[in-house]
């Protein structure tokens, strides 16, 4: 017998600092979760979904099957997708894996935005979350009690047995200020390269890519690329941006990122992005120190925009997120230290101080 498992994406504040999504197989049976021909098959209910929504989960289809192998179709099939939206509910879940005819995705307006469907696709992919992972509690002090919780809240919270980990645990950092990285709402390098290798998606090409970027099965002339490179090969800066040389003189860079949607509650549907690359001789590591001019965002995991250094030894991971409060200093080894800003609503305003240590 199939166990139907509903993954609620509740937009309490504990929940949405954590939530991610991981690998999740169930034991020998796994494949049978996965979407035959690396195809998903989905329909807009016209009665139950919200018209409104579509932008944000057609963009979200359009990210994963830009940068892997899977497809969404409109196609009849035996199992599909049936999305729809519950205006009396204020959290968005999907069935995890490709399970029954019309299995569930509710998409509703607390969850708009690509990042946030993306999430529930990848639930649909047969993936759970981050923070259930056999591994979780080498990486999270999980202080809740599972006891205390309803059967949906601990379906949430409670590790999954005889998971396959196919990427590191990413929330950014083990730094124990969690909330200022986990569980924002965009698909990060790990999550793509996730279900490509959940999927076994490849290339046959000849392509070499640069800075642990690997070919993008979506399309096997470039590669996929961790976040502040680009290029074909990841070779270059990713764009827009600008490069910085840092000296043992402080200096400051402006990084000025405006989404629009100043007033009210709108926001763009997708972030978007500037890249700066600070530059340092052989051998010097990289100070920096943010200051925040514009509006605090003070939201879990800097979700509606914000600033992340890549400190990380691993730069694909995501590293601690600024958006609130005052300074935030890192030291960086990475040369070039990529900083990376991104934005959904209004104009977000950063000043960058930068030297290299003697
Ligand atoms: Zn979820």
């Amino acid at each position: 017998m199939i166990l139907l498992l509903l993954l609620l994406c509740v937009q309490g504040n504990i929940a949405r600092i954590i939530e991610k999504r991981q690998v999740f197989q169930r034991g020998p049976d796994h494949e049978q979760f996965k979407w035959p021909n690396n195809t998903v098959h989905y329909y807009f209910d016209d009665n139950l979904f919200d018209q409104s929504m579509s932008e944000a989960v057609l963009r979200a289809m359009e990210l994963i099957s830009t940068h892997t192998c899977i497809k969404f179709s409109t196609e009849p099939s035996d199992v599909m997708i049936r999305m729809e939206s519950d205006p009396t509910q204020n959290f968005c879940y999907a069935e995890i894996g490709h399970v029954r005819p019309h299995q569930k995705f509710s998409f509703v307006s607390a969850c708009y935005s690509s990042g946030a469907a993306a999430h529930e696709l990848i639930h649909s992919l047969g993936f759970i979350h981050t923070h259930q992972r056999s591994d979780r509690d080498q990486y999270l002090d999980f202080k809740m009690n599972l006891e205390d919780m309803t059967p949906d809240m601990r379906d949430q919270y409670k590790i999954y047995e005889g998971q396959t980990l196919y990427v590191p645990y990413d929330y950014g950092s083990k730094n124990i200020r969690m909330t200022d990285t986990m569980g924002t709402e965009m698909l990060a390098f790990y999550d793509y390269l996730m279900i490509n290798k959940y999927y076994e998606c490849s290339c046959d090409t000849d392509l070499k890519c640069q800075n642990n970027g690997y070919p993008n099965p979506a399309n096997c002339s470039q590669c996929n690329c961790p976040y502040g490179y680009g290029g074909d090969d990841c070779s270059r800066r990713a764009e827009p941006g600008q490069t910085v040389m840092a000296t043992l003189e402080p200096q400051t860079v402006t990084i000025k990122l405006d989404a629009g949607f100043r007033n009210g509650d709108e926001r763009q549907v997708d972030f978007i992005y500037s890249y700066l690359w600070i530059e340092a001789p052989a051998n010097k590591s990289i100070v920096t120190r943010i200051e925040l001019v514009s509006k605090e965002k003070c939201v879990p995991g800097c979700s509606r925009g914000g600033l992340e250094i890549k400190i990380n030894d691993d730069d694909r991971l995501t590293s601690r997120r600024f958006c609130c409060g005052t300074g935030q200093f890192d030291r960086s080894f990475h040369s070039p230290t990529i900083v990376m800003a991104y934005n959904s609503v209004g104009l977000d305003e950063y000043i960058i101080h930068y030297r290299h240590d003697p």
